[in-house]
């Protein structure tokens, strides 16, 4: 008889999900495409909007995963729960790729994730009700893990006047919680040496904290800092978060990192402790196998490895980005950054120009506007694709444009 019973739950939910913006954008891409498919079955469909990467796992990584792998079939060998900040080997591993830039972090100060996204998600947890500084456009998980815990969240305009990298100049001096990615998804800005400079002044006179994602950092080319902490003042101001995901393909490998230096205190409470604490509770820790391929992709030879296939994807982005200067349309990124962020031609939206660019010259990209209200009138492209779909793409852009 339960099937004419009112199954309804009597339990309260999480309300503030409610004031999410319907996740509609890579969906709503994929539902625009299928229609044209559909309506063109013979069209030869180039894909630029995915921020996922292409090119394979390195070889020494690939090495190293076979490896840890015989020795989890192996009893004398075999690990059970990884500690939930991370194994020893993988946590002095990353504070010395910090020595390079060069930053000074200790291997306790470095907490192991499955992924950035993990952790600018959770990070929320150790964080009461602040006022928080999202810029826009941005990635769009900062906004998203913000409103679903109830926070007031405050915009940062990006434009192309201020190069898509705002600045605290004029901004109300109180406590925040100040988000940064640099480089940024999806403009692909970077914030100078003075720029990033200007914000840790300002975290440290109201007593703000800066989340700086710098899951693109290994992108960056020329004298941008590729890290927070080579700003003088960022160890009582800042959390850095970081991946391995777009730096050595492991976007499908999961594993990244959380920089809490000890300095970093709210009253009496360092927020190290408090991000212990949480990870101890909630998260189990990345698998053995993992930490040990991530601990590879930093060697030299891994280092060597990722490079080439930063550079391989960082000459897609020359290529877009030779095609938009041959055309006088004004971008920013595909310099420092695997993303290239375009301002759409005729003062198009940016959904009219991903109608129009896949009608015309069947290239897939991304509109700016899922990034937030300033992404309006803007698109992105990725160079994450394989050299031929880029190669491609950039003659079809070339025709139409
Ligand atoms: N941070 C930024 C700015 C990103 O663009 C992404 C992924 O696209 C992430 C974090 C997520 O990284 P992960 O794969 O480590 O979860």
């Amino acid at each position: 008889m339960t099937g004419c019973m009112n199954m309804s739950l009597k339990i309260k939910i999480n309300e503030n999900y409610g004031t999410l913006k319907k996740n509609y954008l890579f969906s709503e891409i994929a539902k625009r495409v299928k229609l044209y498919t559909e309506a063109h079955p013979e069209a030869d469909i180039v894909r630029l909007g995915i921020g996922d990467v292409t090119r394979p796992l390195s070889p020494v990584v690939v090495k190293a995963l076979k490896d840890a792998s015989e020795e989890m079939g192996n009893a004398a060998t075999f690990r059970g729960y990884a500690p939930e900040y991370g194994y020893d080997f993988l946590r002095e591993a990353i504070a010395g790729y910090y020595k390079k830039f060069p930053v000074e972090i200790t291997a306790d100060e470095v907490f192991v994730s499955d992924g950035a996204k993990s952790d600018v998600g959770n990070i929320v947890d150790i964080l009461g009700d602040n006022e928080i500084l999202i810029p826009d456009p941005v990635y769009p998980v900062y906004v998203d893990s913000n409103l679903m815990s109830g926070r007031r969240v405050s915009f940062l305009n990006g434009n192309i006047d201020n190069g898509f990298s705002p600045l605290p100049d004029g901004i109300a001096e109180k406590p925040y919680i100040i988000y940064i990615c640099s480089p940024n998804n999806p403009t692909g800005a970077v914030y100078t040496r003075d720029g990033l400079k200007k914000w840790v002044d300002f975290a440290n006179k109201t007593g703000s904290l800066i989340i700086f994602d710098a899951a693109y950092e290994a992108f960056i080319t020329g004298d941008y800092p590729h890290s927070i902490y080579e700003i003088e003042g960022a160890r009582t101001c800042a959390v850095e978060i970081c991946s391995f995901s777009k730096t050595a393909g492991f976007t499908g490998t999961r594993c990244a990192w959380t920089v809490f230096p000890k300095e970093l205190e709210a009253g009496e409470t360092k927020l190290a402790d408090l991000w212990s604490r949480r990870q101890a509770t909630k998260f189990n820790g990345v698998s053995y196998v993992v930490q040990r391929a991530a601990e590879a992709a930093l060697t030299e030879e891994g280092q060597r490895e990722c490079k080439e296939s930063i550079a391989y994807y960082m000459e897609n982005a020359r290529i877009i980005a030779d095609v938009l200067e041959s055309k006088n349309i004004r971008f920013t990124g595909g310099k420092c950054s695997p993303y290239l962020w375009l301002e759409c031609p005729n003062g198009m939206k940016s959904w009219d120009f991903f109608d129009y660019l896949l009608e015309k010259e069947q290239v897939v990209g991304t509109p700016g506007a899922g990034f937030g209200n300033a992404g309006e009138g803007y698109f992105r492209l990725t160079s994450f694709g394989s050299r031929e779909a880029t190669v491609e793409a950039a003659a079809r852009l070339k025709r139409l444009l």
